[in-house]
């Protein structure tokens, strides 16, 4: 081992502290910090980070770096080492691009803009969050000028968060996808629908919370390795391969969402459990392409969590803890949690029409970037697209343009991935069936560790290495297309829903 590497390494580690308290302290903020500690610990949040910012753009880092990327140093280096050298240094060299100035007035405009959409969202007015948005574009654009000169905006953007990703691609596959999910979705949308009220009634809050530890532990979620907080939204926090929190949110009128909301972030712990420990405190350590992370977790919570037979071993087991349930049957309950219905938000649709809301989004990023359409006019083009694919019409901003907060931040090009997760489970189904046999069969002996351990050699264990396209290749040697998850639509949904 050379110095320069021990050097690297032991600073790599100190990085790795900072950004364990950061996230110490995100995941306190989150769960269960009382409101007026909120401020100091938001000053001390920002000290941090930012220290851990100069820390990962400092000259010191880079000269390590550089020297490692010479013939002699880099050589030495195994390949894992090798694609972390070449993956910070790629970065550090994007940030440098970007000047000091103009770094601090973009954070200054997002944080504006993320209290902006706040305030406009709670007042149902657009025209409050408007001008906010329109600056966060303008230094959205300059940003990539500064990282990515001579790239299409959008592009990338795009490949920010699933690298490798453009536009062309997702024409393609959304357009494949558009063609026959349109008609489809007529059709369930006229076909007979399933009587909600089977499940109505009261679910309490600790009786929701052992559902899902039975589940997560059902699926493969490591409790020696993590554990479960309660939060406004569910999300998942990674500290190392060895720590990986999920958090979850009640409704004890509802006990479907806390059920797939915990089988969902299982999805994205599990994936993070999962991957090599050596990676720990490293680039790679994380997977950082935002597609192949929402596979995961739409894996586990549709392909998996929403099929019957993944719920026959379990659900008497289910219904004793949630003795209300008792009145819906197995097929009551399945029908229920495959209830397809045109709705405004996102984040409450089924597996099916969540495919439009995520069509609409990436068609609007591109009025944004592409077509340079102002912002006043978004609402309204907003309206447009969710009449024609979803035929509603929102009775304001917050259950329309408002609802998600993604952009209020400059986070453009997000939104794509979590459909091309399910697009991607749709390859992954596939390939495990050709090499587990059915998953139906799988599922219905209460064998799911079987699929959760091909999961894992097959794409978990290598965290950021492999780039989205070489997981494809891998796992299903083939390009992406929605075919496979078309097909599995058009079977389910034909039998959920009796369909000719
Ligand atoms: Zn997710």
């Amino acid at each position: 081992m050379s110095e320069t590497f021990k050097k690297f390494q032991e600073y790599l580690k100190k990085m790795d502290y900072y950004n364990h308290i950061g996230s110490l302290m995100y995941w306190d903020m989150r769960t269960q910090m009382p409101k007026e500690g909120f401020e100091a610990c938001s000053d001390a949040l920002t000290y941090f980070s930012t220290e851990q910012f100069k820390l990962a753009t400092a000259p010191e880092l880079k000269e390590m770096l550089t020297a490692l990327r010479t013939p002699e140093e880099f050589e030495a280096l195994d390949a894992d080492w090798q694609f972390i050298v070449k993956r910070m240094l790629r970065d550090i060299e994007k940030d440098e691009r970007i000047p000091q100035d103009f770094y601090t007035r973009m954070v200054q405009i997002q944080t504006e803009s993320e209290a902006a959409w706040e305030e406009a969202k709670n007042a149902k007015d657009f025209s409050i969050f408007a001008p906010h948005l329109a600056k966060v574009i303008e230094v959205t654009k300059q940003r990539v000028a500064y990282t990515d000169p001579g790239k299409e905006v959008y592009d990338a953007l795009l490949d920010q968060y699933e690298e490798g990703m453009d536009s062309e691609t997702i024409d393609r596959i959304f357009e494949e996808l558009k063609s026959e999910l349109i008609p489809l979705t007529r059709q369930i949308l006229a076909a007979e629908q399933p009587d909600e009220q089977k499940l109505a009634g009261f679910y309490d809050k600790d009786q929701q919370k052992k559902v899902q530890d039975y589940l997560l532990k059902y699926i493969g979620f490591d409790f020696a390795k993590g554990c479960v907080g309660e939060s406004e939204h569910p999300f998942t926090l990674n500290f190392s391969s060895k720590d990986v929190r999920v958090t979850n949110h009640y409704y004890e009128d509802a006990p479907i969402s806390s059920m797939f909301s915990a089988i969902h972030e299982g999805g994205h712990a599990i994936f993070e459990q999962n991957v090599n420990p050596k990676y720990d405190g490293t680039v790679a350590g994380s997977c950082g392409y935002m597609g192949i992370h929402e596979s995961q977790s739409r894996f586990y919570e549709n392909i998996l969590g929403r099929n019957k037979n993944f719920w026959k071993p379990i659900y008497e087991d289910v219904q004793n803890l949630l003795p209300e349930l008792k009145k819906a049957e197995l097929d009551d309950f399945y029908r229920e949690i495959n209830h397809v219905r045109n709705s405004f938000i996102r984040t409450e649709a089924d597996e099916v029409t969540y495919c439009f809301h995520i069509i609409l989004r990436y068609e609007m990023e591109k009025a944004i970037f592409r077509d340079q359409v102002p912002v006043e006019e978004l609402p309204a083009l907003w309206n447009e697209k969710m009449k024609a694919y979803l035929d509603l019409v929102p009775a304001d901003d917050s259950e329309g343009i408002l609802q998600d907060m993604h952009w209020s931040d400059g986070s453009f090009g997000y939104f794509p991935s979590y459909l091309l997760g399910s697009i991607y489970d749709g390859l992954f189904l596939e390939a495990a069936e050709e090499e587990l046999g059915s998953i139906d069969e799988i599922l219905a002996k209460g064998e799911i560790k079987k699929i959760t351990k091909w999961l894992n050699e097959k794409i978990h264990q290598y965290g950021s290495t492999r780039l989205p396209k070489e997981v494809l290749e891998a796992v299903c040697s083939r390009e992406v297309s929605a075919k496979p998850l078309m097909n599995y639509f058009k079977k389910k949904y034909t039998e959920v829903y009796s369909l000719r």
